[in-house]
Formats: structure tokens, sequence, C-alpha cells
């Protein structure tokens, strides 16, 4: 900036007819540093000045042609002209020559004849003073800019008239035009402030002009446009000298977009984005004063979790902005489910029970004042029904289902964080139940969920010395009760828990990679025991195997499963692969490829768990398997007459169209057999037949080749229902 305070090497322009003074003014000037360019008259001086900026000019009042009044009228109209200091050397001291010079823009005057011992000095002043004002200006736009920023405008008050002052700023902050601030008063600024906040404002300004007080406030105002807007304003009293209060000064500023943030991070902090539910920290905040109300009162509350079953296949298949849709839905028909609940529960207060999201697929359910054991079960019971209803998506009908595990309070844990890890588990055993279901939180699982890492080296000693056991479940011919096969399920022989099911520890072999040496486990023994039937002489019926996506798409699998066969003297037809559609789903062309290669070694293929609504029929086409099986959960219902019914009935006539046989699985009741054997379903499993038996058990069933005592009221039972259908 041209306003330095060094004046070595300051650029000063020297412009005067008279060479001789002009000759002895560049000598004096150089030779106290500055550097000095001449020029003889004023046009010569417009020249000089219009093609290199100079920090000062010394300028002759009289001159021919152009005088230096216009020469300093015309710098003073160019940009770089406007704050240049610019010296007038002048013989005229009458106040009109003065006069003129000043309106020319002239900065100060120095006397002819000329006081050679001066110049400098005063040249130097003119110079210093104008750096000073420069930066002067510079800072006051550097607070302007900055206030600018901070949306903060400044303001005062002088104590003995009530004089308001205000940066332009502060016009900004209340919306007003910039003009709007002068001559505004301290009253106009009071009657922007919201009504609430009003008379604090004016309190605090009226200690702070009579008793001195700073203060810090904050409050809305309604800015000129009409905005509601959050300020802050903090403001102390002015002294002068003699420490005598004279004025009081403040600033304030617009925080509005700060207060927005901080509400949103709270929100955000707080509650889940998608839904608006609050999340699981704040579940917890949340229900602890429930809780301890509960407590006082003596009265009892249940916790929910409330784990949509197989909800990653919904985001696989139809993408995640669906996916968010679908749980959107949901979150609706919970709260609704509750709000309808509550009111129906004895004692129960609606108001209080609160439902949050606690993970990606799970929500959380407190219910207050809940009586015993079985109101819990009917919420359950209804939210089940609330999220089974079907969703629209993409011209299609999903159905959806859910595990609710429930824990009690105060009866399974003394605070939110405990009944949360009770239900939790309550779910996770209602999911490996056959899911669709609810299930209460007992103290017996609280074993099994001890430390995961326990758990895992657990299930590698298991593995390796023996304890796994490999039941079987006889799929039958509903109209015969002849026995078609037989489908292996894994248990775990645990010392000290007994018999566990697969839904506790399969998901962590998944998880640990375990799953690879549990399937070794799996299907060699699988492949002895079809072994040691047929030596037996026993009738040769295949085995469906469950195959997990990591040994399904395993490089190793095919030539160890040649191995195997080779080994123990079998056929590729002892054995059928149950996989998954969500499995066949992740990488669809790898998945074909397997699907043929085992097909093609006469391997039976399986699509299990089919009809939860994921696989589209495009892709079903491409899966070259023998057999679907029907989800349990669309069996559990299907005689109701509902839309359970409906869709077992259609996975049927699709599996005929595709040539493929169809299994029904989950299959409990006379009237369920009797439905899908009406509609053309003959194989079918489940419970109403035989539960997974050890292998003994199973082959002493295969002597006599059927289930015993189901077949004649299912066939009269068949009848029924075909007449009904008719
Ligand atoms: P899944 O393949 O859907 O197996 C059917 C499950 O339903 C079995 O549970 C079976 O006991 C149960 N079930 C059968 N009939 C009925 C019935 O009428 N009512 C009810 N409520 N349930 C019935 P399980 O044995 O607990 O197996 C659970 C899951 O564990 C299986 O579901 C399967 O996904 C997995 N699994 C079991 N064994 C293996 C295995 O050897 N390897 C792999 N990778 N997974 C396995
Ligand atoms: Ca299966
Ligand atoms: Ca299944």
């Amino acid at each position: 900036m041209s306003g330095s305070l060094h004046t070595t090497g300051q650029r000063l322009l020297l412009v005067d007819d008279d060479a001789l003074l002009r000759g002895i003014a560049a000598k004096t000037l150089r030779h106290a540093g500055f550097e000095v360019t001449e020029a003889a008259d004023g046009e010569a001086a417009l020249v000089q000045f219009e093609a290199a900026p100079f920090d000062l000019l010394l300028l002759d009042v009289v001159m021919p042609e152009l005088d230096g009044y216009e020469v300093c009228a015309r710098i003073r109209a160019l940009p770089q002209g406007a704050r240049v200091p610019v010296l007038m050397l002048t013989g005229l001291n009458d106040s009109a020559s003065i006069e003129l010079a000043y309106q020319a823009g002239a900065t100060d005057f120095i006397a002819k004849p000329i006081n050679w011992t001066l110049l400098s000095h005063r040249v130097r002043y003119s110079l210093r003073a104008a750096a000073a004002v420069e930066q002067a200006l510079h800072s006051r736009e550097r607070l302007e800019r900055a206030q600018h920023i901070a949306n903060m405008g400044s303001w005062q008050i002088a104590l003995a008239d009530e004089a308001f002052a205000c940066s332009p700023e502060l016009a900004r902050v209340f919306g007003a035009a910039a003009d709007a601030v002068h001559g505004a008063t301290s009253a106009d600024f009071l009657a922007r402030v919201g009504e609430v906040d009003r008379e604090t404002v004016r309190q605090a300004r009226h200690a702070a002009m009579h008793q001195g007080q700073a203060y810090q406030l904050s409050f809305a105002i309604t800015r000129d446009d009409g905005a509601l807007r959050t300020v802050f304003e903090q403001a102390s009293p002015v002294f002068d000298a003699a420490g005598r209060q004279v004025a009081v000064e403040g600033i304030t500023q617009d925080i509005t977009d700060r207060v927005e943030a901080e509400q949103r991070i709270r929100v955000l902090a707080h509650y889940d984005r998608l839904t608006g539910l609050p999340n699981r920290q704040f579940f917890d905040e949340l229900a602890g004063p429930t809780l301890d109300r509960s407590r006082r009162l003596g009265t009892a509350c249940a916790l929910l979790h409330v784990d949509m079953d197989r909800f990653k296949n919904v985001n696989d298949a139809y993408g995640h902005a669906e996916g968010d849709a679908v749980l959107l839905a949901l979150t609706e028909r919970l709260q609704a489910s509750i709000r309808s609940c509550d009111l129906a529960m004895v004692g129960g207060t609606a108001n209080d029970s609160v439902v949050a999201r606690v993970g990606a697929n799970a929500f959380t359910v407190l219910l207050v004042d809940v009586g015993n054991d079985s109101q819990a079960a009917t919420v359950a019971e209804r939210l089940l029904n609330a999220v089974a209803a079907p969703i629209a998506l993409r011209g299609r009908e999903l159905v959806l289902t859910a595990s609710i595990g429930i824990a009690m309070y105060p009866r399974d844990a003394g605070d939110a964080k405990g009944l949360a890890r009770c239900a939790e588990q309550a779910a996770y055993a209602a999911k490996s139940a056959g899911r669709a279901r609810h299930s209460f939180f007992d103290e017996a699982m609280n074993l099994l969920a001890s430390d995961r890492l326990a758990r895992e080296s657990d299930l590698r000693h298991a593995i390796a010395e023996g304890h796994l056991r490999l039941q079987y479940q006889p799929k039958v011919d509903a109209s015969s009760g002849v026995i078609l096969g037989a489908e292996a399920l894994v248990r775990w022989l645990h010392p000290e828990r007994g018999l566990v099911p697969p839904g506790l520890f399969i998901p962590l072999a998944e998880e640990s990679g375990l799953i690879l040496p549990l399937t070794d486990w799996v299907l060699e023994t699988a492949c002895a025991d079809q072994r040691a039937r047929r030596d037996a002489g026993l009738r040769n019926v295949p085995i469906s195997v469950n195959l997990s996506a990591a040994s399904f798409v395993h490089d190793g699998l095919l030539a160890q499963l040649d191995e195997l066969l080779a080994r123990h003297g079998l056929e590729a037809t002892a054995l059928i692969f149950e996989v998954t559609e969500s499995q066949l789903m992740t990488n669809v062309d790898r998945a074909v490829e397997r699907l043929h290669e085992l097909r093609e070694r006469g391997f039976g293929l399986s699509l299990d768990d089919f009809g939860t609504g994921y696989s589209s029929l495009s892709y079903l086409k491409r899966f070259p398997v023998h057999e679907l099986k029907i989800d349990r959960s669309f069996v559990v219902d299907v005689c109701s007459g509902g839309r359970d019914g409906a869709l077992a009935a259609s996975i049927i006539a699709l599996g005929r169209e595709f040539g493929l046989r169809v299994v029904a699985e989950g299959v409990e009741t006379a009237e369920q057999a009797a439905f899908l054997l009406g509609h053309g379903c003959p194989h079918q499993q489940g419970y109403l037949f035989a539960r997974p038996m050890p292998v003994a058990e199973f082959d002493a069933l295969l002597v006599g080749g059927v289930v015993a005592g189901r077949t004649r009221p299912l066939v009269a039972l068949d009848l029924c229902a075909a007449r009904s259908a008719a």
C-alpha cells in the first residue's frame, strides 16, 4: 500500500514550470532519500501520473496552460489519484486561492519561497498522515467486512442526549435498508425486539446506561422483511479519560444459523435421520425416568425389540432408497399400532410409550404400566400383524415379517441398557425359532449370549472335537405320509447348555469364517449317514443340506464334493443343496454359474425360504433349480383366508409353471397341510409330520417308509378344501 511509514524509495512527482526551483527541490528531496520524478507542466504531470502511481505530488499552482488547481482536480478524478496526498506549492496566500485549492482536492500547502530545510520534513509528515488515514480506512473496511461476515452490527448510545449511532451492518442484521440506520433511535431498535424479550432488553439497556452494567442477551427480533431471527447482544459502558461513563456500546449479532445448526446437531445426535425416531442413545435417556417412575409406582414395563426379518434382502433387491421407504412405512405402522394397543391395555398410558430405531432394521418399543406377560405378548402380536400387511413397492407387493424379543422390567433387568440387551437376545431366539414370532427373554438365554469371542473359540472346539450333531427332518408326501427325503439340520451339543439350535451359532460361524469347517463336517456326516443307510439296505432318499453363502461360492466346493462322493461311493442324487434367494442375489452371475456346475454333476438344487418377495421372476428363470421351498412365514396362517393363502397358492402355481417341485416348510397343522394339498402342493415338511430328529430315529422311520397317523385326516380335509375352493 502507498502508506508505508518509511520514506526511502517513496516516489514523488514534482511539478513546476520553473526549472531552477524544480532542480533545487528535486535535489533536496533526493538527498533525503525520496525517488523524484520531474514534470515541467501540467500535461506532462498527468501523463506521468497515469503511467505509474506516485506516493505524493508536489504541485506548483501557477503554471502556463494547465494550472495547479486543474491538474489536482484531474488527478483526483483518476482512480489511483483519489487518496494520494497533493501538496500545493504556492506564493498566493489569499483565502480565495486556498479555498480554490481545497475544492480541487489539495491536501496541504507549502508556501513559496520554499524553506529548503523544512521541505523534506513537510513531505515526510504528509506521507505519514496519509499512511495513517489509509490504515484507518483499511481497518474500518476490515471491521465492516468482519461485521458483515459475522452478521453483526455495532452501535453506541451516548449518555448525554441518548443519541443512537450504529454501523451500516446493524441495518443488515435488521433487514433494513442501509440508509435507514441514519437517524434511527434506540426505540426503533427496541420496537423490533420480539414482544416476549422486549422488556428484558429494555431493562438491560437501562441498567447499562444508568448503572454502567454490562450485559449479554440472546433474543428474537422481527426483521423488516418479516423474518424472525435470533440475535445475540453484548453491551458494555464506555468511560471517558476521567472515568465518567459517557456511553454504552454494543454489538448485535444474528445467530439464527448457529442456533439452527445447534438444534440440527441436537436432532442428529438424538434422533434417527431417516425415521425421525429417537435413536438408541436417546432412547436410553428417555427410558430412564420412565422406568424410575414405574419402580416408584410398583408397576411393570415391557421392552420389545422388533427386528425385521431378512431386511438386507430388500435393500439388495430394490436398492437402499426403496429400503428406506419401506422402513418409513414400517415406522408409521409401529407407531400407529402402539397408539391403538396402549388404549386397549388396562392402565396403559399411550403417551409414555416410546418407539425408537436402534439398528438398521431394528426398532425398540417401551410399553409402560404393563399388567403382565400376556399383555406384552398381545402388543407384540399386533405389531407382528402390522408389519406383515403387504407393502406396495414398484407395482409389486412386498410382505415382510419381524422377530420380536420381549424383556420385562423389573424382572429381567434393572435399567434400560440391560433391558435392551435382554430383548435383543430374545429377538434372536425368535429368529432362530423360525422368525415371524415373538419370544420372551429368559435367564437361559443370557448364558448363551456371553462373550462372542468365548463363543467363537467354543464353536471352534465343538467342530474339532465332534460336538456337532446332525438331525434329520423328513420331507413327506402329505397325501400319503410317504417320506420323500429329509433336511439335515445341524445342532451343537454343548457340554453345559445342551442342544443348541443353529440360529444361535450359524450367524457366528458365518461371521467368523468357521462356517467352512462346519459345512465340511455337515457334508461329511450327511454322506457317511447316507452310505450307512445304503449299507443297511434302507430306502434311498435324498438328503437336503443347507449351504451358507461362503460355502456355496467356495472355490474348493466341487473338488470337495467329487472327493466325498467317491470316498463314500455315493451318487450325486443322494444330496440336495438348499440355498436362499438372497444368497443368489448378491452375485447373480456367479450364482448361476455355480448352480449349473452343481446341476451338471447331478446334485439336486433347492431355493430355500422362497416367497419372501425379493427375487424377481426374471431371475427365477435363470436359476437352474429343481425345487422351491415356500417360506415358513407364509405357511403359518395359510388357512385364515388372508393374503398368505393367496401367496402360497400363487407360489405353488408359479412352481408348476416353471416345472419345479414346491415344498412347503413349517407345516404345523392339518388345516395348513390340507390347504397346501388342495392347491397342489403335496411335498411338505414340518412339525405336523415330524420334528428334526437324530439319525437313528430317522433311519428307524425310513424302515416303515411313512410318517405315522397323518394320512387319513389329511385326505378328508383335502376334499373339504377342494370343495370350498371350487
Ligand atoms: P431353514 O433352512 O429354514 O430350516 C428350517 C427350520 O425350520 C429348522 O430350524 C427347522 O427345525 C424348523 N422347522 C421345521 N418344521 C417346523 C415347523 O413345523 N414349525 C416350526 N416352527 N419350525 C419348523 P432349525 O433346525 O433351528 O434351523 C434354523 C436354520 O439354521 C435353518 O433354517 C438353516 O438356515 C440354518 N441351518 C440349519 N442347519 C444348517 C447347516 O447345516 N448349515 C447351514 N449353513 N445352515 C443351517
Ligand atoms: Ca433349509
Ligand atoms: Ca427354510
